[in-house]
């Protein structure tokens, strides 16, 4: 993902790319590696490069990239939110004693029969997590 491109993908969904923005890009999507990160990392990862932005303010972007589709949001049980930089489907093994999370790929899964929704709802998406110590 270039600068260029990421600018340009805000742009088509009406959001400028800011300093924030670019910073928490640069750190998670530029060198294509696939990570699973908490705000707070983030946080701390962007003030150990002088990107000295707040908590608030990492919120914000990351559930911005998460809007864009540049960002899958996990809810993995723990306290805090996790973030995906994997956006394809696929599921999780959760380290119960770390919290760390591993991909599960979607082909590697086969579920035969998903449980009915209840009524005036319908089944827009699901994930699975794997529970291992
Ligand atoms: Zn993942």
């Amino acid at each position: 993902m270039t600068q260029e491109k990421l600018s340009r993908l805000f742009e088509e969904n009406g959001m400028r790319l800011t300093r924030p923005r670019l910073a928490v890009a640069e750190l998670l999507l530029m060198d294509g590696v696939q990570r699973h990160v908490s705000a707070e990392w983030v946080a701390k990862e962007l003030v150990s490069s002088n990107n000295s932005v707040s908590l608030a303010s990492v919120y914000n972007t990351l559930n911005s990239f998460v809007e864009i589709g540049l960002l899958r949001q996990i809810d993995a049980g723990g306290a805090s939110v996790v973030f995906d930089t994997n956006t394809s489907e696929h599921h999780h093994f959760l380290k119960v004693s770390t919290g760390e999370l591993i991909d599960i790929e979607s082909n590697d899964l086969e579920i035969s029969n998903l449980p009915t929704p209840p009524e005036g709802s319908e089944i827009k998406g699901w994930s699975l997590i794997v529970h291992i110590d």
